[in-house]
């Protein structure tokens, strides 16, 4: 079990896998191109019958490189068998995230997060005070020792004053008004929001029950799968509890993830009235938490200020890559066999005591 070397082997081996699966395959092509030059594209394989009650979901790459981990779980599941009834099918997609994944970066075309982008722009859009702060030290417009020893200075002040857990929010919940900041929310649908508005309606409009696996990492203990659900209401809660154990909602304060506006769990319950949905991101642990913003921040710095394609790339690109896709065969054993173990337990839930 490895993570593939790069988003077109990844995408390679899924569509091998699917296509060895029987799958049929919808390739959404994405207008912009990877580092290479490469073609970019989402691609969702279904499984079983297209009119089965319930469905599973499974995404991969929503922050562009923690596919890699993601794809790998998707991969090895279409080589080895999968799993479909009269009752069940599955649909899977591949890359919501394919610009972000190709280059290695955590957002988008746009540096948005899409799991801050699905929220109503045409309301009040949320504020962060704590982010305008720390603004200017999160991602500096240079990127030397000295600047990043100030700039973490800066931060553990803020922490000082406001807990690590005020500085986990601030820097990490969203913000809409630093266009080359870390954790953007953007100022309107992205691509990657729109395609996967199109693919969630297209093929699980007509369930009747449906169960989301969004796949992350970054957060939490090495090799540690938490799942995260958004904001559930009651009965989401009692659909969550059919399909899943030990879920953590982050505005309880349980979980490694800070509590966020406009993630696409939300947004896919709101795409699909009258499903009874139950969707949790699996989050695994990598390195730090101070080594996953530091890797973040150089990359935005890169992307803001520098140039992603010249010398200053290769080390921070190796940098995001170790904290979002470590190439560690343990690692990808513990994140595989969790991925398995959480998915049959959902399907159980799922054609079993959901509601
Ligand atoms: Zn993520």
């Amino acid at each position: 079990m490895r993570l593939a070397d790069s988003f077109d082997s990844a995408r390679s081996e899924f569509l091998d896998g699917a296509t060895a699966a029987g799958a049929s395959i919808i390739s959404h092509e994405h207008p912009g191109r990877g580092p290479e030059g490469a073609v970019l594209a989402s691609d969702v394989a279904v499984l079983g019958r297209p009119d089965a009650p319930n469905r599973l979901l499974v995404i991969s790459g929503t922050h562009g490189v923690e596919g890699f981990a993601g794809s790998m779980c998707q991969s090895a599941w279409l080589r080895d068998g999968v799993a479909v009834s009269d009752a069940v099918s599955v649909v899977v997609v591949h890359a919501i995230n394919p610009y972000g994944f190709a280059w290695v970066r955590r957002v988008n075309e746009d540096n948005v997060d899409l799991n801050r982008n699905c929220i109503d722009f045409d309301g009040d859009v949320p504020t962060n005070p704590g982010y305008d702060e720390l603004a200017p030290a999160l991602v500096p417009e240079s990127w030397d020792d000295a600047t990043r020893q100030t700039t973490a200075e800066q931060l553990l002040e803020y922490a000082g004053r406001h807990g690590f857990d005020g500085l986990q929010a601030a820097v990490s919940a969203g913000q809409y008004r630093h266009p080359q900041g870390i954790f953007f929310g953007g100022s309107e649908p992205v691509w990657s929001q729109r395609t996967l508005e199109s693919i969630v309606r297209r093929h699980l409009a007509s369930a009747e029950r449906v169960a989301i696996l969004d796949l992350h990492t970054g957060l939490g203990e090495f090799g540690h799968g938490e799942l995260i659900a958004s904001h559930p209401d009651d009965l989401g809660k009692a659909r969550l509890d059919a399909c899943f154990d030990d879920y953590r909602i982050p505005s309880e304060g349980t979980s490694v993830s800070a509590d966020v506006q406009g993630d696409v769990l939300d947004a896919m319950v709101s795409w699909l009235p009258g499903v009874a949905v139950a969707g949790v991101a699996i989050e695994w642990g990598t390195v730090d938490i101070v080594a996953v913003s530091d890797a973040l921040r150089a990359d935005a710095w890169l992307h803001a200020h520098s140039d992603p394609l010249g010398s200053a790339a290769a080390p921070i690109k190796e940098q995001i890559r170790a904290a979002f896709a470590p190439d560690d065969p343990r690692w990808s054993e513990m994140v595989f066999d969790r991925f398995v173990a959480i998915r049959e337990r959902a399907v159980e839930g799922l054609v079993g005591s959901f509601i």
